[in-house]
């Protein structure tokens, strides 16, 4: 298997995900590095169990910032899943990603 990006050498995640915008409630901090075989593909999952059809894929921002060779990327995304099975159709999840991305270039 090919790298996607062959001049990245690695990634490295920072990663919170919290149910409230304040970030102050069940907030889950987790760091992850991906490389140097990582895919294309930069998903995460959605902090609330329940949620149908949601997650984080920030795989356009990452590889934007790779294109740009920028050294790191950061920003905050709403999960525009459903809250949970009863509420597909009705109520999305709203959960939130905060995420900062550290890339290493050969
Ligand atoms: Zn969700």
């Amino acid at each position: 298997m090919h790298a996607a990006f062959p001049e990245v050498r690695e990634i490295f995640f920072d990663i919170a995900l919290a149910a409230d915008e304040s970030f102050s409630d069940g907030v889950v901090n987790s760091q992850y590095v991906r490389g140097p075989q990582f895919s294309a593909d930069f998903s995460f999952d959605c902090c609330n169990k329940e949620c149908v059809e949601g997650g984080h894929d920030i795989t356009d921002e990452v590889a934007d910032a790779i294109r740009h060779k920028r050294p790191t990327v950061s920003g905050e995304r709403v999960c525009e899943g459903w809250q949970n099975e009863e509420r597909v159709g009705s109520t999305r999840c709203h959960c939130l990603l905060r995420y900062t991305a550290r890339i290493a270039y050969n």
